[in-house]
């Protein structure tokens, strides 16, 4: 099913059971009730905030600098801030050589071998190959046509969205965690295990397949643009109203803390917002004001956290929105397209697409995962040397650029739904005969079946431009009894 259409809470859910959507991801309720106790033990490490929700002791601090603001009794959001160290990072100057994706993934290893052991040595081997990065990805966009598809994420792990995106996207850029520790002065440990997980991505990121890319940076080069586009979207009431809609509250909890989520992304990523700081506003004998700040206070059941649970969804509602944008803007620094695997994300990206002078937005609902579960090394090698993967990624560079083109190439689009399919059987068919590939498939689990699903069935892929999405109902519909194959929300979206 479409999670893009427009559905009321009693129609079938988006996700494809025979359940309404108030009964199914519409219905999901709030773990607690208000200053219900906590039932569960704090250790040395952990304290327990809510019976779902706990905190780690080490990651109880508040950030230096964090300035105090007053509610403002409407839905809003900090603006970006840009730290020196990053501002120092903008301005420097362009690599002279622009270096190809795959010789940075290698030399970053490099790097990390010489320099792991001293961290300021360290700092500037990451920061010189951010930059870098940077410059590469710009130069992939000023290629003639067909470019490079190159797509953007934050939310899943690389190596399996890589799986799943093989015949789409020639890079996927996603967060470069080494240089967000760094940046964010982290422990040594923190750092390491960053490095440790880019290690274990080795082979996609030495071919330039996966490229991690420095986000802080990405969203300082465009942070007036972040502000300019969450402040007008708060003013939109039509969008600020629906994601109140969709926000799941727990809370406020025995420790005066209060969760919030997307309803629909709760399930896959239990991650929620937490709000703790709660301001009291009262005026003194005198007539002066009086303002009482507590943190993680005991729940007062004769106390009324109407006002601050309404504070905390006007902040989530800015911080969801600013999230989007950042997002959106991050993509485009990289000049990737930034894909979205939650139902939530892509709806709010759809409709803040509404109005007249908002951009053309695509919508590719995908559900034929290629190799989900192969090793980096596989995927890595798959992508260089399978003729399959080339002609599609051929056909989806062509049908990506027609999504762009709001509502006049759809049919482009649907027909790439055969092309997947059938470029889906081929690699399959690879897969069964070649000896090379009967040695690997028995360490991967579920190759053949994942394969054959992708190449079964009827066109497994359909596409298009939000404005035309009425026209692509039979498609949908002719996918909607096939939802057990992993689905995936493509949402390529673009500022202009
Ligand atoms: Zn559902």
């Amino acid at each position: 099913m479409n999670p893009l259409a427009k559905f009321g809470r009693n129609d079938r859910c988006w996700c494809g059971t025979s359940k309404k959507y108030k009964d199914c991801h519409g219905g999901l309720r709030a773990g607690s009730v208000p200053g219900e106790p906590i039932g569960q033990e704090d250790d040395e490490s952990w304290i327990w905030l809510s019976p779902t929700q706990r905190v780690a002791r080490s990651g109880m601090h508040v950030p230096d600098g964090v300035p105090f603001t007053m509610p403002t009794g409407r839905p809003e959001a900090r603006p970006v801030e840009v730290p020196p160290d990053i501002q120092a990072l903008l301005a420097a100057p362009t690599p002279a050589t622009t270096l190809p994706l795959s010789v940075l993934g290698k030399h970053r290893f490099d790097l990390y071998d010489h320099t792991e052991r001293d961290r300021d040595a360290l700092a500037e081997s990451v920061a010189g190959i951010a930059v870098a990065v940077m410059d590469a990805l710009t130069a992939l966009s000023h290629l003639p046509e067909p470019r490079p598809t190159v797509l953007w994420n934050d939310e899943v792990d690389p190596g399996r969205l890589v799986g799943q995106t093989l015949l789409f996207a020639d890079h996927v850029c996603v967060p470069d965690r080494v240089f967000a520790a760094l940046v964010s002065g982290r422990d040594d440990d923190t750092v390491r295990e960053a490095i440790s997980e880019q290690r274990q991505l080795r082979p996609l990121i030495e071919a330039g397949l996966v490229v991690p890319v420095p986000k802080a940076l990405g969203v300082a080069a465009q942070a007036t643009a972040v502000n300019n586009l969450t402040e007008r979207d708060l003013r939109r009431r039509d969008l600020t109203n629906w994601v109140r809609t969709q926000l799941l509250v727990e809370g406020p909890t025995a420790r005066e803390a209060m969760f919030i989520t997307a309803l629909d992304d709760h399930e896959r990523w239990p991650h929620m917002w937490m709000y703790s700081r709660h301001i009291q506003v009262q005026t003194g004998p005198d007539g002066e004001t009086i303002l009482t700040s507590r943190l993680f206070g005991t729940y007062d059941p004769t106390h009324d956290y109407g006002p601050w649970r309404e504070q905390n969804l006007d902040k989530a509602v800015g911080a969801y929105l600013r999230r989007a944008n950042e997002r959106l803007v991050t993509g485009e620094v990289f000049t990737a397209g930034y894909l979205t695997t939650s139902p939530f994300q892509a709806r709010l990206l759809a409709r803040k697409g509404t109005l007249p002078d908002q951009p053309a937005h695509a919508a590719v609902w995908a559900d034929i995962p290629i190799l989900p579960a192969a090793d980096p090394a596989t995927l890595a090698r798959a992508a260089a040397e399978e003729e399959a993967v080339e002609d599609l990624r051929h056909k989806v560079r062509s049908a990506m650029r027609g999504a762009r083109d709001l509502g006049t190439r759809a049919d482009a689009l649907t027909g790439l739904g055969q092309d997947l399919a059938h470029a889906g059987r081929q690699l399959e068919r690879t897969i069964r005969t070649e000896r090379r590939w009967n040695a690997i498939a028995p360490a991967i689990g579920g190759i053949a079946t994942i394969a054959l699903g992708a190449a079964g069935g009827p066109a497994a892929i359909t596409a298009g431009a939000l404005g035309a999405a009425t026209a692509l109902t039979p498609y949908f519909a002719t996918r909607a009894n096939r939802r057990r194959n992993a689905a995936y929300l493509f949402y390529l979206a673009s500022r202009r």
